[in-house]
């Protein structure tokens, strides 16, 4: 999921200038799972804004505001709130937010929460768990046991430890309240074929792989859509554990 966080009093109140009637869109998926989106978000949001004196007109939850097609509908059902807005603050990660300007909503769009990066769905206290994707577009977890040294090493290296490393047994050498994440690393995957990745990384001749940009054929869909439509029960068996 793309976890959210709230931006700052200071920060909301500076983009919302003196607009005086707001509507509220909360993102019901990932922002809901990080604590700032949902019903619960809504409520927080509605007593921040109150709180600054401005009028909250239509406060709604949405299923996923980074569906364009989603935030459309959700926008069109309270059009006439939205309207009598001067802003629309929307509780989501960045996609959520890029959706709502697709939409032209015709009054400004204000963001209330920053995306911070991907995490798993889980309650574990574990590095794989806690340790964000920033999406720096070439990803080494395969090597590092799925931790993401970007987010956890001070040092922003991600093929191997810092220069120092060792240096203070297991603690970081640059910010003494942690302990040394490369140490977990070390443990848990392999820095020599991280090492090689890296190399493979920078080489010149990188290339993604690259679809030969055909369509899945009419009768791929209609079997694929079939196969789909047999397991339906099967899905719906899932919804509980992703509840
Ligand atoms: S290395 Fe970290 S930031 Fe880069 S893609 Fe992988 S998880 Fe994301
Ligand atoms: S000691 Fe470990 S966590 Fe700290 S900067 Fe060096 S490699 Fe990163």
């Amino acid at each position: 999921m793309n976890k959210s966080a709230w931006k700052s009093a200071q920060e909301l109140d500076y983009m919302l200038g003196d607009a005086g009637k707001v509507s509220i869109l909360s993102c019901g998926i990932c922002a809901n799972l990080s604590d700032t989106g949902g019903p619960r978000g809504i409520r927080f949001m509605r007593k921040t804004l109150e709180a600054a004196g401005r009028e909250v007109v239509c406060a709604r939850s949405v299923t996923a505001c980074c569906a364009e097609e989603i935030m459309r509908q959700a926008l069109r059902i309270n059009a006439k709130s939205i309207r009598d807005s001067d802003a629309l603050v929307i509780i989501s990660c960045a996609a959520g937010v890029k959706s709502a300007f697709l939409c032209e909503p015709g009054i400004p769009v204000i963001p209330a929460a920053d995306s911070v990066g991907s995490v798993p769905v889980s309650r574990l206290e574990d590095p794989v768990a806690r340790s964000l994707c920033t999406n720096c577009g070439h990803c080494v977890i395969a090597f590092t046991g799925g931790i993401c040294p970007l987010s956890e090493c001070p040092s922003g290296k991600k093929y191997e430890p810092c220069a120092r490393y060792g240096e203070r047994g297991d603690m970081c050498v640059v910010d003494d309240s942690r302990r040394c994440i490369w140490r977990e690393i070390e443990r848990r995957g392999d820095l020599e074929a991280l090492r090689e990745l890296g190399r493979i990384h920078g080489e010149d001749s990188f290339r993604r792989l690259a679809p030969d940009g055909s369509v899945p054929s009419p009768r791929f869909l209609r079997r694929l859509s079939g196969w789909l439509v047999a397991r339906a029960g099967w899905f719906a068996r899932l919804v509980p554990f992703i509840n």
